[in-house]
């Protein structure tokens, strides 16, 4: 029985929708992204259900990271990945679209399609400054 009957992820967890999972351990589960951003892209879940990245345990945010970083250097080391970027989506807002907490490992690959979502250009410093200082309060 899947923890939340309405999360496709909870339904994987639950082997109640198929997947290609790539790494297990005992807090979390890896699987292969059914829209891969490059090749190798996998997608890291918590077992327990958390929607986000402020909902997640402590505990199981750190396990997530490992599991991460193990996909990482299973994508430099057996798909040749030259880089990888770990993301995560924190709601709506930030492009969440399935809210069952996941860490994206996307192995990057010199001249790969990907660009990134903004272009950075220099802000202005009193503003980042009092960004900050709002942060720290
Ligand atoms: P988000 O947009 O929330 O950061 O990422 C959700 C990810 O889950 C997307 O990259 C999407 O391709 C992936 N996804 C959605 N449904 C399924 C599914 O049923 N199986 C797998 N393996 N991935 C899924
Ligand atoms: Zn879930």
């Amino acid at each position: 029985m899947p923890a939340d009957p309405d999360c496709i992820f909870c339904k994987i967890l639950a082997g109640e929708l198929p997947s290609t999972i790539v790494d297990e351990d005992e807090r979390t589960v890896s699987f292969m992204d059914i829209n891969p951003g490059t090749r190798g892209h996998a997608l890291v879940i918590p077992r327990e259900h958390a929607k986000d990245l402020l909902e997640i345990s402590p505990e199981d945010l750190a396990a997530c990271s490992q599991a991460a970083q193990r996909l990482a250097r299973k994508a430099s080391e057996n798909l040749g990945a030259t880089g990888v970027n770990l993301v995560n989506s924190c709601g709506a807002a930030a492009w969440q679209t399935v809210f069952h907490f996941h860490m994206h490992v996307i192995p990057r690959y010199e001249n790969d399609p990907l660009q990134l979502p903004w272009i950075p250009k220099p802000g202005d410093p009193d503003e980042i400054k009092a960004a900050g200082e709002d942060l720290k309060r």
